[in-house]
């Protein structure tokens, strides 16, 4: 599942691409990714039809972001609420202009099989016809979701961002922020990370990331948390979330960047994954525990 650095890497590969782009034609392959969003989502038959006809005509505007949801925003001030979930691909295929004979893909999400090149193929159930080029929606699993907005404040009125916690790089997450939003919680710091409601973007790898950075075990209850603790907790999100975007986010994460090109970050992991090694600070054997369902790796040495 791509983590925040990665989303944000991909919304920044097809932004240049897409932007001021006219939608000229959309097809919909699958009802139940544009009908809602959960495994049990209703599938509405009508709605693809609905979403083509919502979208014909306009002109993308920007793509935004709100933790792992990527927002398509249009002209008219409508917008495309996109969801990758588990195997979510986004693809965009440039028109290939009369000097060219190969066109170069620009995609992110899950990577792409070399079978997969030719497009649409059968996991392909979203096409956006742009006047430069085409934005293909690929999903095996299928959990993914496209789903359109009249307005694009209705997307926080209709509760898809509730329960979310600050955002790394914006202005209002500040140390004073976090820390009163962070106290407040209770159970390990690991399982606060994951459910995003104090901050978004720290999932599995990012939290024992963070967590080895400021010297403090994600198993950790946050009550247990002294203020000095708490002070290097927020900087090492500080710094490590833009890092990760800055080096195209971790490739350990099944995922591939906009540009095809596979994300650098996962040279940076300290634990992560590295379970039973040595831990390249004071090399003592990593530990690896079970937390929240998901794997949790620290050193017993450098964690407090
Ligand atoms: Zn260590």
């Amino acid at each position: 599942m791509p983590e925040l650095p990665e989303v944000e890497s991909l919304r920044r590969s097809l932004l240049p691409h897409v932007i001021d782009q006219e939608i000229v034609q959309v097809e919909v392959k699958l009802s139940k990714l544009v009908s809602g969003r959960g495994t049990k989502r209703h599938v509405d038959e009508s709605k693809p039809v609905e979403f083509m006809q919502n979208l014909v005509g306009k002109k993308i505007a920007t793509i935004t972001r709100r933790a792992k949801n990527l927002i398509i925003e249009l002209e008219d001030d409508s917008a495309i609420l996109v969801h990758l979930k588990m195997t979510g691909q986004l693809v965009f295929k440039p028109k290939l202009d009369s000097k060219q004979t190969k066109s170069h893909l620009i995609f992110g999400g899950h990577p792409i099989q070399e079978t997969e090149l030719h497009l649409p193929h059968k996991h392909t159930y979203v096409i956006f016809e742009l006047t430069n080029g085409t934005l293909f929606y690929n999903d095996v699993r299928q959990f993914g979701y496209l789903l359109y907005f009249a307005n694009k404040n209705e997307i926080v009125d209709s509760g898809h961002f509730d329960d979310l916690g600050f955002e790394p790089f914006a202005e209002d997450f500040t140390f004073q922020a976090f820390n009163e939003k962070l106290v407040k919680k209770t159970g390990n710091l690991k399982k606060v990370f994951l459910d995003q409601t104090v901050v978004v973007g720290l999932g599995n790898i990012y939290a024992d990331e963070v967590c080895f950075r400021a010297g403090v075990k994600p198993t950790r209850t946050v009550k247990s948390l002294k203020p000095e603790e708490i002070k290097k907790l927020y900087e090492a999100i500080k710094h490590i979330i833009p890092l990760a975007v800055d080096l195209g986010g971790s490739s350990v994460a099944n995922y591939l960047l906009a540009d095809g090109s596979r994300g650098n970050y996962a040279r940076e992991h300290k634990v992560y994954n590295r379970g039973g090694k040595e831990c390249y600070t004071c090399g003592s054997i990593l530990e690896k525990v079970q937390q929240a369902g998901r794997t949790t790796v620290f050193c017993a040495h450098c964690q407090k």
